[in-house]
């Protein structure tokens, strides 16, 4: 049996036996897909039998039949997306000639490969696919071409930014209506558990178990063009592409995060990651907070927090509890002399949470610098500015350091700051309930780069996400908002290996604990939160929110929806 490639990680095959299945595996194939019902034919050999002797020799094994004669249907090229995206490769599909299992490969590749490069793969291996017609130029589906460019002009829905909050809403809404056209614009090839940094920083996960392919985390049915916005237009319904194109949509979803202005503080991006100037901000820098910590025995650390809004309110303190924790473990902490500078006039912006974390500031010895901002760093000296408000105004005040833990400033993306769907503070400007647009009914904002006062964080994002998802399909359906949004944020305070304050709040402050109090009382240090976010929230973000599963998030009803 020979076997006919239409692309290195995939070729076709007609019926196979179970010996075309020991040859396949010889030949280095680590999946079959079986594109053929069973009993079509005398003498096939039934796809149970091929799965098999595929198990037998390692291989995985899926089947997707197709009718003879019939196109496949999209339930089926959803399947095949799947399998494609899922199991390892090479995939070796195979029907009664190879035409099935190739045209169901041609309709998941519309969102990779041109329409004349998926031509060209068929005709490679002895396959007409330009019998799918249009289904292979749908404008409702297609996207890039070969070099990474968008070449088709029209979604439903586009998607700025396959963050968090742009990976999970696409999920959420393929999951309600999976025909409806969703491109999501990503530069990045890779997406980061960003949560996950604060126990890279700590010593407790490595840089690795915080990311993974982007390319993996596209939900099926949806396109991923491989570019960043430069610019939105919503009085004409465009976004426009860094290579300089346009992509229209009916509805435009703004997740682009926020930016971390490094340069805001002088002399700091020349410094970031030696001189001892480290920042669990950056996924390459947080191993170097731990490096520093572990080197630490005497001598001077700073903390620092920017003016709010910033991702994560408690992270800067988490960094320092974490790092104190291990010089007391190490018992080296009444050696260093660590300060905590932030520009916010309380240590937490919920006062449910402050006494906990007060405990912890007396515990560790920490000397606590409230409105205190760090405006310069001088690396090779090591010395750190701070701009101090006092009783009599600002003064500057210069402190030596052996090590110093930076969060930089955080502000809105310039693409949005200088497009007319930014409010007054850059961000985009949205209700607070709807997430829709305060101007434009067709665009909707969530996550760090929405304008709203709840806590910046991923578990927000896990609210917001089902919550725009049905908004934006009761907008394509030319009907008013369904859902709301309160506010939810959440801060796990790991103020010290083993034990986290779990801060869970919505709009205004108002407490909003998830689980039952006499199973967690957020408001004291928990082993239970610790578990929590090390075992259960990683696995909940990866295989739960970014798939569109909303464990106890459903979206709440609007008034009268
Ligand atoms: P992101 O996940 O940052 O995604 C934005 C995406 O948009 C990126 O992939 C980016 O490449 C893309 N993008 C940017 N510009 C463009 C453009 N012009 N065009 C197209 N795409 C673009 N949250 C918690 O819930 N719990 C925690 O414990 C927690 N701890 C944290 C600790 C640290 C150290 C940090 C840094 C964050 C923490 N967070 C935590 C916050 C959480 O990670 C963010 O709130 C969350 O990632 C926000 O999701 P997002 O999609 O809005 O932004």
């Amino acid at each position: 049996m020979s076997f006919r490639p239409l692309t290195p990680d995939f070729a076709i095959s007609p019926q196979l036996s179970v010996a075309d299945v020991n040859a396949a595996a010889s030949q280095g194939f680590r999946t079959i897909i079986c594109a053929r019902p069973d009993g079509e034919g005398a003498g096939q050999t039934p796809a149970a039998e091929i799965e098999q002797a595929a198990r037998c020799r390692g291989l995985d094994f899926v089947a997707i039949p197709v009718r003879s004669g019939a196109s496949p249907d999209d339930s089926a090229v959803a399947a095949m997306n799947a399998a494609l995206k899922q199991m390892p490769g090479p995939v070796l599909g195979y029907c009664q000639s190879g035409n099935r299992a190739a045209r169901l490969w041609a309709l998941t590749q519309m969102g990779s490969l041109s329409k004349d490069a998926i031509l060209m793969a068929g005709r490679a291996a002895g396959i007409d696919l330009s019998t799918l017609g249009d289904r292979l130029d749908t404008a409702s589906h297609s996207a890039q071409d070969s070099s990474g460019k968008a070449s088709s002009r029209r979604f439903n829905i586009v998607i700025a930014g396959g963050g968090a909050a742009g990976l999970s809403t696409a999920a959420s809404i393929l999951k309600r209506r999976p025909n409806v056209s969703v491109a999501i614009i990503e530069p990045s090839t890779s997406h980061y558990y960003q949560p996950g940094w604060t126990l890279v920083g700590g010593g407790v996960f490595t840089p690795e178990q915080t990311r993974r392919s982007e390319e993996k985390l596209i939900p099926s049915g949806a396109t991923w063009i491989r570019q960043s916005v430069t610019a939105f237009q919503p009085d004409a319904r465009e976004v426009v592409l860094d290579d300089g194109t346009a992509l229209s949509y009916d509805i435009l979803i703004v997740a682009t995060g926020l930016s971390l202005d490094w340069a805001g503080i002088a002399g700091l991006p020349e410094t970031l990651g030696k001189n001892g100037v480290t920042s669990n901000y950056r996924y390459d820098l947080a191993p170097y907070t731990w490096q520093l910590v572990q080197g630490l025995s005497r001598g001077t650390a700073l903390f620092t927090q920017p003016p709010m809004p910033i991702k994560c309110a408690g992270a800067p303190q988490k960094a320092m509890y974490l790092s104190c924790d291990a010089w007391r473990r190490r018992g080296v902490l009444k050696d260093i002399s660590v300060e905590f500078d932030t520009t916010t006039p309380a240590l937490f912006g919920v006062a449910a949470y402050v006494p906990a974390l007060m405990n912890y500031i007396e515990r560790y010895g920490i000397d606590l610098r409230l409105r205190s901002k760090l405006i310069a760093v001088d690396g090779p000296q090591r010395i750190a500015t701070f701009e101090r408000v006092t009783d009599n105004g600002t003064t500057q005040v210069q402190r030596s350091f052996d090590m110093l833990h930076v969060v930089p400033p955080q502000v809105a993306p310039d693409v949005v700051k200088n497009s007319p769907l930014a409010g007054a503070d850059g961000f985009v400007s949205v209700d607070p309930a709807t997430l829709r647009h305060t101007t434009f009914a067709d665009v909707f904002a969530l996550g760090d780069v929405a304008g709203t006062s709840n806590a910046k964080t991923a578990a927000a994002v896990r609210k917001q996400a089902p919550v725009v998802a049905v908004n934006v399909l009761a907008a394509l359906d030319g009907k008013a908002p369904v859902a709301i949004y309160d506010g939810y944020g959440a801060c796990p305070l790991t103020v010290e290996r083993g034990r986290i304050v779990l801060a869970e709040f919505a709009y205004g402050g108002k407490l909003e604990p998830s689980l039952p109090l006499w199973l967690l009382r957020g408001t004291e240090p928990t082993r239970l939160a610790w578990f929590l976010k090390e075992k259960v929230m990683p696995p909940l973000y990866w295989h739960g929110m970014l798939r569109g599963h909303e464990l106890m998030v459903a979206p709440q009803k609007a008034p009268g929806a």
